[in-house]
Order: structure tokens, then sequence, then C-alpha cells
């Protein structure tokens, strides 16, 4: 919450609109990106690819984020990316994985946006630490926010625009034998949207039991918040606030190479879990 007061909330604040706010007040970040791929557009058996991860952390530059007693969360977000994108490299070499900032730089949100979908990301995957006006806070833990879609005629247009060949492919299946016009678009569209959400929240709950079962963490659980922070998204997204920056035992954790080790390897691990679940359905 505290970085929303700085300049680049402003910025933020033209892309994110909160209806709700969750136990923790950690509202920063972006988000979100859909993208299916099939390549089969004359058959019916269409392949799934799950191809591409984008890895956003979260601030940079003159946007330091949130920050703890002695770290900022725009290095924390910017070390666990890396080493994110370092491992998921070595261990799903099929994955292509893009980042969004690999340096200590300003990147603006629709410009994060446009790097998702430049690349056709599959998934988007954004890395933040949580904090609260307390310093230091008892609050503590991982939480994981998803979009709401609450603001659907943009969504549709994101999708239209980004996912054709998708729905093209949809359309086929599900529709078949009727015309191209707007009442059958819209239905596919509003089921398209559908599996967007299903998809963000599978994604975040994957990453959430990871944190808990396997690395001890407290969680604030899965969060579907009343808010747009990138309002073209077109393809899955899940902003993970990796940890309260300003507690003393979560800061020293989120600092640490065991730390951002057991984050990274927990990502993965619901990467793998998710890519497979998509995989094998489609
Ligand atoms: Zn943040």
């Amino acid at each position: 919450m505290t970085h929303l007061r700085s300049p680049f909330s402003r910025i933020i604040a033209s892309f994110i609109f909160i209806s709700s706010i969750v136990s923790a007040q950690h509202t920063c970040g972006q988000q979100k990106k859909k993208r299916h791929h099939k390549t089969a557009a004359t058959t019916d058996a269409p392949v799934f690819h799950f191809k591409t991860v984008i890895i956003d952390a979260g601030h940079g530059g003159k946007d330091p984020g949130a920050h703890g007693a002695y770290s900022k969360e725009k290095n924390v977000t910017l070390s666990i990316a890396k080493k994110l994108r370092t491992a998921l490299t070595e261990q799903i070499p099929s994955l292509n994985v893009v980042m969004t900032r690999t340096t200590d730089n300003f990147v603006e949100l629709h410009r994060r946006d446009e790097i998702a979908s430049e690349n056709k990301g599959n998934l988007f995957i954004s890395i933040h630490c949580n904090s609260n006006a307390e310093m230091p806070t008892q609050d503590r833990g991982v939480l994981l926010l998803v979009y709401g879609f609450h603001r659907k005629e943009e969504q549709y247009e994101a999708i239209r625009e980004n996912a054709s060949i998708y729905i093209e492919k949809d359309y086929k299946e599900q529709y078949n034998g009727y015309g191209s016009n707007g009442a059958v678009n819209a239905i596919v569209l509003s089921a398209f949207q559908q599996k967007f959400r299903k998809q963000c929240i599978s994604f975040a709950e994957l990453v959430n039991k990871e944190f808990k079962k396997e690395d001890g963490r407290h969680s604030l659980g899965v969060k579907e918040q009343g808010v747009l922070v990138l309002q073209q998204s077109a393809m899955p997204a899940v902003l993970i606030e990796t940890g309260f920056i300003n507690n003393p035992k979560d800061e020293a954790y989120l600092n640490s190479s065991e730390g951002q080790a057991e984050i990274v390897q927990s990502i993965i691990r619901a990467i793998k879990k998710y890519k497979a679940e998509l995989e094998d359905n489609k």
C-alpha cells in the first residue's frame, strides 16, 4: 500500500480499480494475460501448447515499491524473478520465459502488458511483496491475487483481438453449424472469459498449495479482487505477494537465498501442474 502514494501510483491508479480490499493491504502490481495457443486451425484435433510464461518483477527504478527495515521491494522482486527465469529455463527447457524487466529500471504497466502480448504469453506471473502501514508488522505470509473480471467489454475486446485462433477453435467445437454473427460470438466470448477466470484461480490455488504444504508458509489465501490492472489482458495472470517485507521474519526470508529458492521452486511446481492440467484437458 505504501507505494500507492508514489508517482508510480498515479500510473497504477489509471489501470487499477479497487472495489474490495482484502485483509492484506498491498494492492500494487499488475497482472494478467491469457492466451491459449492452438495451432490446429483446420483439423478437429487441436493441440494446446503451453509455451510462454511472462515473469513480471514488480516495481523498479524510480518506483521502489514497499520497503522493510533494510530492503526494498523492487530489489527482492527482481532477484526472485531472475532466479525463477533461470530455474524455469533449466527445469522446463521447452518453455519460453520472458521477463518484463531484467534490471533496476522503471517499466510502465502498459509496457509490461505490451511485452506480455507481443510475446504471446500463456501465463503472466507478477512477483511482489506485501506490506502495510505498520513498521514492523505482525502480518505475515503469502497472498495470491487474481483479477476480478468486472469490466467485461474491455476484456471482450482483448480476447477478440488477441485470441482469435482460440476463439475460432472453440467456436467450431461448441457452436458447430452456427453462423459467425454477433450474438453467437458474444456467447463464445463469455464462455472464454469464464475460462480465463477459472485458469487464474486454478493456477493461484496451485501456487498457494505449494507455499503452504511444501514451504510451511502462512497464507492469506487466493483472493479474487475487483481489481483491474491491465485492461487489455488476454491471458491468465496471477499476482504473487511473496511475503510481508515489513515483517522482520518475512523480510529475512524474502532476502535469503534459501527463501527465494523455496519461492521459486514452489512456483515452478505449480507451473508444471498447471501446464499438465491444461494440456491434458485440451
Ligand atoms: Zn508491489
